[in-house]
């Protein structure tokens, strides 16, 4: 592996770690116009996602709350700091490209577009982490489609 790909290994986990210890936007959001909860009952995280979205599906605000592992709460963190101010279309984008990131095996070169949120790339050598890191992804697309049931991984 070279040098530089070693070095931006170090700057993802940092990352990670920054999120799970300081997750953003933590807490429960009055005003939601949409929520989901999201349940992995392989690794025990539970989090509810709170949207709130404007009269022209911009997502004007977001939070999460919940208790899981240092994947799912960095994971749920980075979300809210990617779709915060973006409109729906675009966060429904960002939870296709995650999940087939994270569970697929198509190339990176497609992936460009994902930012910081490539961080959570580490998990792919892990499978049975790779729920923790989508949990909150899918919580997001249920929330967006107003499902009343829980989303879960399994
Ligand atoms: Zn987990």
């Amino acid at each position: 592996m070279s040098q530089q790909s070693d070095d931006l290994q170090d700057l993802y986990r940092e990352l990670i770690l920054d999120h799970a210890r300081s997750p953003r936007h933590f807490g429960r959001l009055q005003n939601a116009t949409h929520e989901a909860a999201g349940i992995n009952p392989l690794c025990g995280d539970k989090l509810r996602l709170y949207l709130q979205v404007d009269a022209d599906d911009r997502i004007e605000d977001t939070s999460f709350e919940g208790t899981g592992c240092a994947i799912s709460v960095a994971s749920a963190s980075l979300l809210t700091d990617t779709i915060i101010g973006q409109p729906v279309a675009a966060a429904e984008a960002y939870f296709e490209s995650i999940t087939r990131r994270l569970t697929g095996t198509e190339a990176a070169e497609l992936y460009e577009h994902l930012g910081k949120l490539r961080a959570l790339d580490g998990v792919k050598e892990f499978p049975s982490r790779v729920k923790c890191a989508t949990l909150a992804w899918h919580a997001l697309h249920s929330a967006l489609h107003n499902h009343d049931q829980p989303a879960t991984t399994e």
